[in-house]
This record gives C-alpha cells, structure tokens and sequence, in this order.
C-alpha cells in the first residue's frame, strides 16, 4: 500500500479532535497523519483497557477452536500498519510467535483434532502441525501467524511523536460540551455511559510474572486463559471475564483465577508476580468494532471487544476513507444509531 506523506504539521485547533489515544484514537491519528488530515489528539491519561492488554493475536481461538471472524482480511492489514509505522519511528512494536493451543480434555482435543482437516483451521496449523504430546495435557497443536502486539510501547511511542508535533495533549472532553467533528475512541467508559445503546463490556485483569524456568519460546493457550512470554524470563498471563463490576480495580479473586491458568500454562516451578492491572473490554452488540457519524458532526470509533490489536488498523482505514473520500464501509462495522 502505498501511503501519502502529511505535509505540515496541524495544531491543537485543528479541524478534527480525536478523543481518546487508546489502540482506536492511535491507529486513527496514523491514519490521519498518513493522510495530511487535520486533527488534534486528546487523552485525559487514566485508565484505558489498550494499556493493561496483553496484545495478543491468535488466528483460532475460544473453546470451539474456531478462526477469528475475518482474521484473513484483518491480520495482513495489521501487520503491514504495524510494520510501517516501526519503520517509522525505528522501533519494534510486534512480536511474533507461534503458539502451542493445549486441550485439557479428552473432548476438547478431539473437537481440535476435527477441525484441522477443515482449510480455514489447517491454513493456521504451523509447518510441522503435527500434534504435539505435552506433559499434563491431552494434547497440543502449534499455530503460525500469530503474536504479540506491546500496546504500551506502540501507544507510548505514537503519543510522543504526536505530542513533539503540538498534535497530542493531556485533556479530558466533556461530551456534554458544545462541539463538533469530535471523534469519539473512548471505548470501554463511552459504552458504559450507555450512549451507544446495550453494552455487553466485560472486566479483565492480567498479571505480570517472572518465571526463569517456563518455557518462552511459545504463546501458551489453554485451561481458559493465555501465557505470553514477554522476553528476559517475563510473562503476561491472563485473563478474567466479570461483566457485573466493571471498574479498572485489581481483585484478590481475579489474582487467584489468573495465577491458577499461569501455574497450569506454565508448567509449576517458581515464579513472581510483578504486577496485576485491571481494564474493561469495550464490547457492543455482537463483539464487533464499530464506527460512523453520530448525527451531530461528531463520530465514533469503539467496540474493539477482546481483539483490539487485530482490529484496530484496519478499522481505522475504513473509518479514514469513510470521512475523507465518503467511501462507507461494510455493513458489519457500520454503527447505527439506537
Ligand atoms: C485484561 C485485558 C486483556 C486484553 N488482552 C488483549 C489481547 O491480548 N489482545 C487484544 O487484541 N486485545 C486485548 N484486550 C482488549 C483491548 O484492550 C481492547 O480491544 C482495546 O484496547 C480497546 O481500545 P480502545 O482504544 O477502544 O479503548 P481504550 O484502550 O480503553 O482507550 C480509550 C481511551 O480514551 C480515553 N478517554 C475516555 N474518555 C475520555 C474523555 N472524555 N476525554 C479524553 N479521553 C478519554 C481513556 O483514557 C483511554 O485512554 C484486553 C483487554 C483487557 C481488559
């Protein structure tokens, strides 16, 4: 894809203010930049669920061992947004690795083992996709195309470029304020205000550990949760589903869960946890990401559900082309007004 360059830079009062500088508003203010759009980026710098994510990218997912919706269309976009803007800024934002998916049944295995004669299973199985006999498990299989996205490096990288070009400030938008051309990436806390209509937003927490003795040369997933190495010994390890408290608080219960899914991915052994943070999944209707104009001259750009890193560059295209050259987007991605 070729991208047009920007050509001066814009002001805080630029046309278009995007709210928010989560993996949404980020990848949207690239798109922007990419395409000289006029903007101004905000973030009131608190909370926020793209800094606690893990980052992780897995082709077939979920109990049923199922591909991600349309990760064959999303994923390559991902991977070439991701990769230029690397270039870019000279810094390295995704990790790949491949991943070893664990059945803890006897069922769950046979249902894995089923799917791999099906071609949009198999096209994600590794060279040697062999199954695998891994010590405690019923059974293993190794996927490729997947990895891990550091949110943190990429939003903290991105907020200064833009910050260093007077495009990004500390501020907290009030939308009950008069405006107009407001993008709204706010994600988890715009949904549950409840203006986008029924949420189904659902809590995470995630611990960081360190663990000299685990195997890092893989992403682990199975007994309900992921074990990703994030190199130096180190892993993040997840992750909770709580869709009645939806605040950002660590919890004892959560500790306990995803320390349990962390001993079983990992093997035993000691291991230290580093740190333990909480965020909420901005989830609406059937988890899928939306965008489109709120009838007022503002927009929105939320529901990233559980795969914001899949996500967000290609939405962000869509929405990019929607507003400057009035190309509308698929129908699925398309928010519709309650
Ligand atoms: C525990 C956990 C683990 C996860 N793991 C993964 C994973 O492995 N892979 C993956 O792809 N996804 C994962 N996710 C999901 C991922 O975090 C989301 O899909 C994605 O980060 C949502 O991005 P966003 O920009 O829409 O929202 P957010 O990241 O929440 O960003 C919204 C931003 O808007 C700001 N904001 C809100 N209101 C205002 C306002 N009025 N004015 C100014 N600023 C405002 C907030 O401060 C925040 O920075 C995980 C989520 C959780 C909770």
């Amino acid at each position: 894809m070729v991208r047009s360059q920007r050509t001066a830079d814009a002001t805080v009062s630029a046309p278009w203010t995007i709210v928010g500088q989560g993996l949404a508003g980020t990848c949207l203010a690239w798109e922007f930049w990419q395409r000289g759009v006029e903007f101004s980026l905000v973030d009131r710098e608190t909370g926020g669920s793209s800094r606690v994510a893990a980052g992780l990218v897995n082709p077939v997912t979920g109990k049923n061992f199922e591909p991600s919706p349309r990760i064959g269309e999303f994923l390559p976009e991902a991977l070439e947004f991701y990769a230029h803007i690397e270039k870019l800024l000279t810094l390295r934002f995704w990790h790949p690795l491949p991943i070893l998916r664990l059945a803890d049944s006897a069922a769950e295995w046979n249902k894995m083992l089923g799917k791999t004669t099906r071609p949009d299973v198999a096209r994600w199985l590794a060279e040697n996709g062999a199954p695998q006999s891994v010590g405690g498990w019923h059974g293993a299989l190794e996927l490729a195309g997947g990895g891990r996205l550091d949110t943190r490096a990429f939003l903290d990288a991105s907020r200064t470029f833009f910050q260093q070009r007077g495009i990004y400030q500390k501020s907290e938008i009030d939308i009950a304020a008069p405006g107009t051309r407001r993008i709204w990436c706010e994600g988890a806390v715009g949904l549950i205000r409840g203006r986008y209509g029924q949420h189904r937003c659902a809590k995470g927490e995630i611990l960081t550990l360190r663990a000299e003795s685990w195997p890092q040369s893989h992403i682990r997933i199975g007994a309900g949760g992921w074990l990703v190495p994030i190199g130096g010994g180190h892993f993040k390890a997840g992750s909770t589903y709580e869709w009645e408290e939806l605040d950002e608080n660590p919890s004892s219960a959560g500790s306990e869960k995803v320390t349990t899914i962390a001993r079983r991915l990992g093997g035993g052994g000691a291991f230290e946890v580093t740190a333990h943070e909480a965020g909420v999944r901005p989830i609406l209707r059937r988890s899928e990401a939306l965008i489109g104009p709120l009838g007022d001259g503002d927009w929105m750009f939320n529901a990233l559900g559980s795969k914001g890193s899949l996500f967000a560059p290609g939405i962000a295209r869509r929405l990019t082309c929607w507003i400057c050259d009035g190309i509308k987007p698929e129908n699925s991605v398309r928010y519709q007004p309650p």
